[in-house]
């Protein structure tokens, strides 16, 4: 099945989608915004998916309000990332490539006003600007990430100091707790906006006294985060590879 990321600007303010085929019966064009404000044009099998990408542009006020209603809900839009929008911390950022032949390096604008940040990337080829923006996802995560988890341990009274804290790139899961109590994040987790985050961070914390996943472990979650299952929820609205554990 054909599906593509992709995104449009309204008002300043981009808003990514995704288009894709729908059910072989389906005959008209439709879009709709998901509560947590993930927008999706379903088109006719075979049709060309710019019929959906006209489309959400003529309805592009109504899906923006939507949107924003869903992010003033604190829900924020899943982010469907293509080669040409990435997040971080759950903001976005165009993505510049300047095909150079020589000079490797990124220069990086901050998102500012429901404008998207940019990364503007001098790189040979698309193969080395990947590495450029893998290389700065890895350094954003060191840097965030260790500061999120000494916040969130403030409002977890037994614990005392800090585990041990190592990043990985994680396919199939954005955090694990070793039985020694080390903990091993994803580089992948400084994707999402810091409430998801925070959510998988503090799920981490938790093993360090309840190593299963039984009652008393979503006993102890509950008192440390009381709204987690709404922060789990809109984890898993998130596309791969951003899934809760279960
Ligand atoms: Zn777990």
């Amino acid at each position: 099945m054909q599906q593509e990321p992709c995104s449009f600007c309204h008002n300043g303010l981009t808003i990514p989608y995704i288009a894709r085929e729908g059910a072989p019966n389906r005959t008209r064009v439709t879009v709709r915004v998901s509560r947590h404000g993930q927008v999706e044009v379903l088109y006719p099998r075979g049709d060309s998916p710019e019929r959906a990408h006209a489309f959400i542009r003529e309805r592009a006020a109504w899906v923006a309000a939507h949107v924003l209603a869903a992010q003033k809900r604190g829900a924020s839009a899943p982010p469907p990332e293509s080669p040409k929008l990435r997040y971080c911390l759950g903001r976005p950022y165009a993505v510049d490539i300047l095909n150079a032949a020589h000079f490797h390096g990124m220069s990086v604008r901050e998102p500012e006003g429901g404008e998207p940040g940019r990364l503007i990337i001098s790189a040979p080829t698309g193969e080395h600007a990947e590495q450029l923006i893998r290389r700065w996802y890895e350094q954003r995560a060191r840097e965030a990430l260790p500061s999120s988890m000494e916040r969130l341990m403030q409002g977890v009274p037994w614990l005392t100091k800090r585990p041990p804290l190592s990043f990985r790139h994680l396919r199939a899961r954005l955090g694990s707790c070793s039985s020694k109590g080390s903990i091993t994040l994803a580089y992948e987790l400084i994707r999402l906006p810091q409430d998801c985050a925070d959510f998988v961070i503090l799920h981490e914390l938790t093993h360090l006294r309840h190593m299963n996943h039984g009652p008393a472990f979503y006993a102890e979650l509950t008192r440390l985060l009381p709204d987690w299952k709404q922060r789990k929820e809109r984890l898993d609205a998130f596309p791969a590879p951003f899934r809760a554990e279960k």
